[in-house]
């Protein structure tokens, strides 16, 4: 296939914004400022779930006025097409104790629940000072585990989506736009 040809099929993959970059900006905005007013000063650990939250995580933190630590685990949910199969790794795991830490988990999307579920579970056993999580996008409709996010800054559809550091293929993380992805294959 062609150069031009391959970037075409690849931008006619990108069906239409579910979330523009403004509407990502002010809704980060205001995550920001709820987490300074709720922590206050107190030890925060963001714990940035890879490799989908790592655009979240750059902006949140930066919106985050208190001082706070970074920490990052790779968790891979295990997909067959854009359908997931339920098989959950953690592939990357913290680097330290956090037992001294209010946990504050930062994710791209809750879709089935089955990721932020065992990681919850997991983190807990470790015995934060408090844990919570906030995620960028919520699936309420594809649940199929009981998991409610602390913070979930939009709820989209049951729509496979794409960009700001959600992927299809390990391709458009990079899009600054939240975009469903077109499933059809046109040719
Ligand atoms: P869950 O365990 O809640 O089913 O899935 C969580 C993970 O599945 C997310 O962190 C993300 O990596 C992936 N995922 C779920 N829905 C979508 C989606 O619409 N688009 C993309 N790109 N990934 C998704």
């Amino acid at each position: 296939m062609d150069k031009n040809q391959s970037i075409k099929d690849y931008n006619e993959k990108i069906k239409r914004i579910i979330v523009s970059e403004d509407e990502i900006k002010e809704a980060i905005k205001q995550a920001g400022e709820k987490i300074n007013a709720s922590y206050d000063g107190r030890p925060i650990l963001l714990v940035s779930i890879l490799k989908g939250s790592f655009v979240f995580l750059a902006d949140l933190c930066r919106a985050i006025s208190v001082p706070c630590e970074i920490g990052f685990m790779c968790a891979k949910s295990y997909y067959e097409g854009t359908v997931s199969t339920g098989i959950v790794k953690i592939t990357m795991d913290l680097d330290r104790d956090i037992s001294k830490y209010h946990v504050i988990i930062v994710e791209d999307i809750v879709d089935t629940g089955r990721t932020l579920n065992d990681i919850v579970k997991l983190l807990k056993a470790r015995n934060p000072l408090s844990l919570k999580v906030v995620t960028l996008l919520d699936k309420p409709d594809r649940r199929l585990v009981d998991f409610e996010a602390d913070m979930a800054l939009f709820t989209i559809p049951d729509l496979f989506v794409i960009g700001y550091g959600l992927d299809c293929g390990e391709k458009y993380r990079n899009l600054p736009y939240i975009a469903e992805y077109d499933e059809c294959d046109k040719k």
